[in-house]
């Protein structure tokens, strides 16, 4: 039966409340409520766990803005996807991360569901994951007893679970500023807008104009149960041009190491075959033939 009960909800305007109400271990955990665009979705108990205690989140300025300094651009929780989407700072460092925002629902869930709300509901189809898996981004994790930082590689240990404890917020994601780092996103959806992905990637290295790869990250969703890398792809790419070959190696590499599952978005010898074409094609464009 779906619970139609609203559960008890606080709306604090300083994080130091949040971290005091988040700290108060009398009762069933708050779950913090960002946008809404997952969290209202599971209210009901229809579909995932629905919350007991709500921590509405939305007004704490300390959770906005996005910033830059020296070699960290820092994108605060509750950045939306339309904020993202215009984002100078953004377009300048990590384009990938706008692509992959404008390609999640539409104008409405792009006006107010957060890529912290991305990040910490830990769908292995939520979209900004493989580009911050791929970027090695990290993330800053907050509570009354401090912050610390968990390596973007380190936050989703297993299906739809997160290093988050209970008792902490999500405050900010950093990505590393580095010089001649290019990163593509590609989802492939049953249709252009309001579609979940059935495979999605994102694909990082570092090279100057005509010289071989290195540092190459390839990061993939919806086909694991969490967002994974895909080392044995990246083995092929590294070190080496973007040409045909690399391609080829590529691609057949990344078939062959990710072990996707059938399910009601597609099958898994789609998933494994359009993964291996759509980095083939991510490569040579990339290389320019
Ligand atoms: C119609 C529709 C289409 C969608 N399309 C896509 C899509 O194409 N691609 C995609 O990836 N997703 C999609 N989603 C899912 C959703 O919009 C995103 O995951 C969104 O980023 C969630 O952000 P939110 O702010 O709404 O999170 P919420 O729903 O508020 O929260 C999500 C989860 O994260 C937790 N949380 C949120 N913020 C924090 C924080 N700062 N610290 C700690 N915990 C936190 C909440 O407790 C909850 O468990 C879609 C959803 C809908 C309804």
């Amino acid at each position: 039966m779906p619970n139609a009960v609203e559960p008890p909800t606080e709306s604090p305007s300083r994080l130091m409340a949040a971290y005091e109400l988040l700290a108060d271990g009398s009762g069933p955990p708050w779950r913090p409520l960002a946008g809404g665009t997952d969290l209202m979705v599971q209210m009901t108990g229809e579909i995932g766990e629905p919350p007991e205690r709500v921590l509405d989140i939305w007004g704490l300025d300390e959770l906005r803005g996005i910033a830059i300094d020296a070699d960290t651009l820092s994108i605060g929780a509750l950045t939306t996807y339309t904020e993202l989407r215009h984002s100078a700072l953004v377009a300048d460092v990590v384009p990938a991360l706008a692509d992959a925002a404008a390609t999640i629902g539409a104008a409405q869930i792009q006006n107010r569901g957060t890529i912290g709300g991305n990040v910490v509901n830990a769908s292995p189809a939520g979209d900004t994951l493989p580009v911050l898996l791929a970027v090695g981004a990290e993330m800053i994790l907050g509570s009354s007893s401090g912050e610390r930082v968990v390596a973007a590689g380190d936050f989703w240990p297993s299906y739809r679970t997160t290093a988050r404890r209970d008792d902490e917020l999500l405050l900010r994601i950093r990505i590393p500023v580095v010089p001649d780092r290019q990163v593509r996103f590609r989802k492939v959806g049953t249709r252009r807008a309001q579609a979940i992905s059935k495979v999605v990637m994102a694909l990082a290295w570092r090279a100057r104009d005509g010289d071989p790869w290195t540092d190459v990250r390839l990061a993939l969703g919806s086909v694991a149960a969490t967002t994974v890398r895909a080392p044995a792809a990246e083995a092929a790419m590294e070190g080496r041009r973007p040409d045909r070959d690399m391609a080829e190696a590529a691609a057949a590499a990344l078939s062959d190491e990710i072990v996707p599952i059938d399910d009601v978005r597609s099958t898994a010898d789609y998933r494994r075959a359009v993964a291996g074409r759509v980095l083939r094609r991510l490569i040579r464009d990339a290389g320019g033939w």
